[in-house]
């Protein structure tokens, strides 16, 4: 796993990019009190079982700019890929 800093809120966590398709990040105790996304979701359900983990959807585009940009490392770059490429 590799340190990813969000673009909007600073939290940081651990991101392991399986794929383009396949992501997936870790979240500290500290990254998630960084992130306001994350804790206004929290607040707005609170205790809910079987609740589907919250996402940060700015960290979501972090992580994406950050693998096209070759920042982050891919464990399995093929097939897909985020844009179509001519020939
Ligand atoms: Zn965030």
């Amino acid at each position: 796993m590799q340190p990813l800093q969000c673009a909007e809120c600073r939290a940081e966590v651990l991101v392991r990019k399986n794929s383009w398709e396949h992501t997936s990040v870790q979240w500290n105790a500290e990254a998630r009190a960084a992130c306001r996304e994350l804790s206004n979701a929290r607040s707005g359900n609170p205790d809910r079982p079987g609740l589907p983990l919250p996402r940060c959807g700015k960290l979501t585009e972090t992580i994406e700019t950050a693998a096209r940009d070759g920042r982050l490392e891919i464990a399995d770059p093929a097939p897909v890929r985020p844009l179509a490429e001519s020939h």
